[in-house]
C-alpha cells in the first residue's frame, strides 16, 4: 500500500434500516483495516439513525458521510418517503425504486470531487445504477446481500427446480437438493418466488440481474452458523470435474461487435463443455446483453456456464484445478497468466502483437489451439466479411483442447511442464518487480482478500 493510493471504499446502502445498519459495521471493519470509508445516504436517513451513523464517524475511524437529496417528488412519492418502511402502501415500491435509480446522476457529479478518488463501490440490493456508476468510473462494484447463505440456497434450488410452481398456494413442498429436509408451502416464498406479485416482476428481474453482475458479494453472516449452506454457496467450481471447464476472457479491451460475441457463446455452448465467460459491461455488450435476455442463454446453460460481467479475478481462476483450458485474445499478460497456470490454451488473438503470440503457443511452445480468427479487429472488417468469430471454429478449438485423447493429453503435458517452469522462474526473480504491475497486482489482492475477510 506504501506505493499504491490510498483505499477508498464507497458503501452505499439500500434505504433500509436491515441494510443501513449491517453495513454501517461493515464501514467500521474496513475502516479498521486501514481503509477510508464514504457512507452514502439521504438526509432523512442520516436524521433517521443519527444515533449509529455518528458514532462510526466520530469514532476517530476514516469513515464519512455523504448526504444526497431524495428525489421523492419527482419520482411521485410523498415527502418523508426517504426509506423501504415509510412508504405508505406497497403500491409506491416502483416510485421508491425509481426515486433511488435517480441518485445516480448527483452521485456521479460527486465522484470526481472525492478525495482520494473511490477505489470501489460496494452497494445494497436494488440499486442497479450502482453498476453503471462503477463501470463508467472504471472501479469495482461488490454487492451487499442483506441475508444469508441459507435463504439464497433455498431461492436457488427453488428457481432451478421450479417445484413451488407445481403446488396450490397453501399445499406444502420439500425443496429439493438441500442438505436438511425443508418444507414450506408456496404463500410462505418471499416475493420473487410469488404470483401474488406479478406487476413487479419485470422491475425485480432487472435489479437481480445487476446484482449477478457484482465483482464480489459480501454476505452478512458467519460459517460456522449456516456451514453447510456457506459451502453450498462457494462451491461452484469446486463441484466441477478436474480441468472440465474452460474459463474464457478477452482481456482488458475487447473490440469485438455484438454478433462476434454471440458467436463466441454459441461456440462454448455448442463445445458442451462447463464454462467461464467474462463480458466487458458497457455500451459495447448491449447487443450481447439483448441477445443474451432473449435467446435466454443464461438460462439454457447455467447448469454448466457461468457469465462474469464486468471484471474478473483471472489470476485466481486459472489457479483453479476446475479449469481445463483458457480461451484467450493472447494479450501478453494472459498468456504468462495462462502458461503460469499450466494450462492449455485455445487462442481468438485480436490485435496488436496478439497474433504474434498465438504463433509461439500453438506452433512454438505446443500448448495451444487456433479458434480461427483470420482478421485484426483493428482492420475494421469484422463487421463486413464475418471472417472474426465462427462458431464452429471455437467449439472445436475447445473440444480439441479439452479432448481426453493422447493429442490433447500431449498439449496438456506440455503445459502442465511450462507452468512448471513458470514457477520456478518466479521463485528464483532477483531483480525488483516493475512497480507499475506490482501496483496493480496488490490491487487486484487487496480486493480479493478483502472479499474473502468479509465472506469469513
Ligand atoms: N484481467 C482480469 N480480469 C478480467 C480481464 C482481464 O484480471 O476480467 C487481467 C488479466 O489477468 C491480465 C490483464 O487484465 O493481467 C489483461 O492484460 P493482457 O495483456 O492479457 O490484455 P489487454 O487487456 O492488455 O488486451
Amino acid at each position: 500500500q506504501s506505493f499504491h493510493h490510498q483505499l477508498h471504499f464507497i458503501l452505499i446502502p439500500l434505504m433500509s434500516p436491515g441494510h443501513l445498519i449491517p453495513m454501517i459495521d461493515m464501514a467500521k471493519l474496513l475502516a479498521q483495516h486501514g481503509i477510508i470509508v464514504t457512507i452514502v445516504t439521504t438526509p432523512l436517513n442520516t436524521i433517521r439513525f443519527n444515533s449509529i451513523i455518528q458514532r462510526a464517524v466520530e469514532s476517530g475511524l476514516s469513515i464519512h458521510l455523504l448526504q444526497l437529496e431524495f428525489p421523492s417528488l419527482e419520482a411521485g412519492l410523498p415527502p418523508g418517503c426517504e426509506n423501504m418502511d415509510k412508504l405508505p402502501s406497497r403500491n409506491l415500491i416502483k416510485n421508491f425504486y425509481h426515486a433511488a435509480n435517480l441518485l445516480q446522476k448527483p452521485f456521479e457529479v460527486l465522484f470526481d470531487k472525492l478525495q482520494p478518488r473511490p477505489s470501489c463501490i460496494i452497494s445494497g440490493k436494488n440499486l442497479p445504477w450502482t453498476v453503471n456508476t462503477a463501470c463508467k468510473f472504471k472501479i469495482p462494484r461488490i454487492f451487499f446481500d442483506g441475508m444469508g447463505c441459507f435463504s439464497f440456497s433455498c431461492t436457488h434450488k427453488l428457481e432451478v427446480s421450479k417445484v413451488h410452481e407445481t403446488v396450490s398456494k397453501c399445499e406444502s413442498f420439500v425443496i429439493p437438493g438441500l442438505p436438511h429436509r425443508i418444507e414450506l408451502t408456496k404463500a410462505q416464498l418471499p416475493e420473487n418466488l410469488n404470483p401474488g406479485s406479478e406487476d413487479l416482476t419485470e422491475v425485480r428481474d432487472k435489479l437481480r440481474a445487476a446484482d449477478n453482475t457484482a465483482d464480489g458479494i459480501v454476505i452478512n453472516t458467519f460459517e460456522g452458523l449456516e456451514t453447510e449452506y456457506v459451502k453450498e454457496y462457494k462451491k461452484w467450481l469446486d463441484s466441477c470435474e478436474r480441468g472440465s471447464v474452460i474459463y474464457a476472457c478477452l482481456g482488458s479491451i475487447c473490440g469485438l461487435t455484438g454478433w462476434q460475441l454471440i458467436e463466441l457463446g454459441l461456440g462454448l455452448e455448442a463445445s458442451n463443455h462447463g464454462f467461464i465467460w467474462v463480458i466487458r459491461g458497457g455500451e459495447k455488450s448491449e447487443e450481447l446483453e439483448r441477445w443474451i435476455l432473449q435467446e435466454g442463454f443464461e438460462e439454457r446453460t447455467k447448469e454448466r456456464g457461468l457469465l462474469v460481467r464486468g471484471w474478473a479475478p483471472q489470476v485466481l481462476i486459472l489457479s483453479h484445478p476446475a479449469i481445463g483450458g483458457f480461451l484467450t485474445h493472447c494479450g501478453w499478460n494472459s498468456t504468462l497468466e495462462g502458461v503460469s497456470a499450466g494450462v492449455p490454451l485455445v487462442t481468438c488473438p485480436l490485435f496488436a502483437e496478439q497474433f504474434y503470440n498465438e504463433k509461439l503457443v500453438v506452433q512454438v511452445l505446443g500448448i495451444g489451439v487456433c479458434a480461427g480468427v483470420e482478421v485484426a479487429v483493428t482492420w475494421g472488417l469484422e463487421n463486413k466479411s464475418g471472417l472474426v468469430m465462427k462458431r464452429d471454429k471455437v467449439k472445436e478449438a475447445i473440444e480439441r483442447v479439452m479432448d481426453k485423447g493422447e493429442e490433447g493429453e500431449e498439449r496438456r503435458n506440455k503445459a502442465r511442464e511450462l507452468g512448471e517452469v513458470a514457477r520456478n522462474a518466479i521463485e528464483k526473480v532477483t531483480t525488483p518487480l516493475n512497480a507499475a504491475r506490482l501496483q496493480k497486482v496488490l490491487a487486484h489482492a487487496a480486493r480479493f482478500r478483502l472479499q474473502i475477510q468479509l465472506a469469513e
